[in-house]
């Protein structure tokens, strides 16, 4: 008899197994992949350590969750710095003087100011009632028509002024010369990819790979005292309140055999809307990769469906007040504990999900 059924062999179900062992508690972690790390998940192709479910970038304020994850790999200094990629015309994200100096010729931070303030006040928005709205009325309209509109509207795959303005809450602006997109104390790439990391904290666990807790619910559920599952909570309910929506992606990865440098950047976002995909990802240049070939991969953003993967949840009021049902049965659970992004129906990024996992090793085995 095992102590607990993990479910999902991600960041949140593999550090739980983790600190669970350590406390001489005995594990199963399944997950209905054929690998472990979940969306963190990295495999090496010619070489080059590519990121199967998009890029992924570590980045942290937070000390502790910083050298907890240096445990387990060494990071290298990788900065992100995304280019945006409008019909040919390069930009540096986030917003600071080098977009602001491509876009309009200005030099300094005051010019700056002014032309987006000139914008905004031409465009003589009160109440934005929509995205399109939103943006313009905190950056002004060169930068949202250039950088935002297509971007967004390929990513929710609806016009920009159909989709709610709170979407957009602010938007980074920078007024210097800076093109680090995070803002975050440490930031890195695990040298050697991210699935060191799990191979590490699994070490000595028992995991079944390939095994959908739904398929075989009972024979699972019989064989621990406890479950951690984080796998979506609507479908662990039975859909009885109804299916959670989300946005998903389609990854299409190509090595190429005669360049070795193909776009000069990891991460180039695509913000026309002709281009159908939103990103291209070029693996090597996370780690500053010398091999012969490349790899690159385009990301796609597509309407979700069952069967498709969840990516990213929609949280607008219908689809949280569902959750909010969920997650009320969740709470009188004595034997389940939920965790991580799918059954907490929420965006997390990955040193977000350690400290939510660390805090729930706490509440369960105290300090
Ligand atoms: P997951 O990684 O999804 O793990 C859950 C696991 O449970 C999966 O392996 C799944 O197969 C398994 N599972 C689900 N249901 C079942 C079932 N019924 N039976 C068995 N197994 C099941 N974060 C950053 O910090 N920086 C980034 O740059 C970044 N970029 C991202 C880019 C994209 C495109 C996406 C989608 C996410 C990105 N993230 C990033 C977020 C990061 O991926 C998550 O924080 C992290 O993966 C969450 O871990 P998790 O354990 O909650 O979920």
């Amino acid at each position: 008899m095992y102590d607990y059924l993990i479910v999902g062999a991600g960041l949140f179900g593999a550090i739980f197994a983790y600190e669970a062992k350590q406390r001489g508690k005995k594990c199963l972690v399944i997950d209905k992949r054929n690998h472990i790390g979940g969306n963190v998940y990295t495999k090496e192709v010619e070489g080059i350590q590519v990121h199967e479910y998009g890029a992924h970038i570590f980045h942290t304020n937070n000390k502790r969750i910083w050298d907890y994850v240096n445990q387990f790999a060494e990071f290298n200094r990788y900065t992100n710095s995304p280019i945006a990629n409008y019909k040919g015309e390069i930009y540096n994200l986030p917003f600071n003087m080098n977009t602001f100096n491509k876009l309009w010729g200005v030099t300094s931070p005051e010019e700056a100011k002014q032309k987006i303030e000139e914008q905004r006040k031409a465009a003589n928005i009160t109440e934005p009632s929509n995205l399109e709205e939103q943006a313009i009325s905190l950056v002004g309209t060169d930068i949202y028509q250039k950088l935002i509109k297509g971007y967004t509207e390929k990513q929710w795959g609806r016009p920009a002024n159909e989709l709610p303005a709170f979407i957009i809450k602010r938007l980074p602006v920078r007024f210097t010369y800076d093109n680090n997109y995070f803002n975050d104390r440490f930031q890195g790439i695990p040298v050697g990819g991210y699935t060191q990391i799990f191979e590490k904290l699994l070490d000595g666990i028992d995991v079944k790979l390939k095994t959908d807790f739904f398929k075989e619910r009972e024979e699972l559920e019989a064989l621990a005292n406890k479950i951690v599952f984080t796998g979506m909570i609507d479908q662990f309910y039975d859909y009885q309140f109804g299916v959670l929506n989300y946005r998903s992606l389609k990854f299409e990865t190509k090595v190429l055999n005669d360049t070795d440098n193909f776009q000069g950047n990891a991460v180039v976002n695509y913000t026309d809307s002709e281009t159908a995909y939103t990103r291209m990802i070029e693996h090597k240049h996370f780690e500053f990769g010398k091999q012969e070939k490349t790899v690159i991969t385009k990301e796609y953003p597509m309407e979700w469906e069952q069967g498709l993967e969840p990516y990213y949840p929609i949280n607008d009021e219908e689809n949280n007040t569902v959750y909010k049902q969920y997650k009320d049965l969740a709470d009188q659970e004595a034997k389940v504990i939920f965790g991580g992004r799918l059954a907490n129906y929420k965006y997390y990024d990955m040193h977000q999900v350690i400290g939510e996992a660390l805090a729930t090793v706490e509440r369960e085995f105290g300090k």
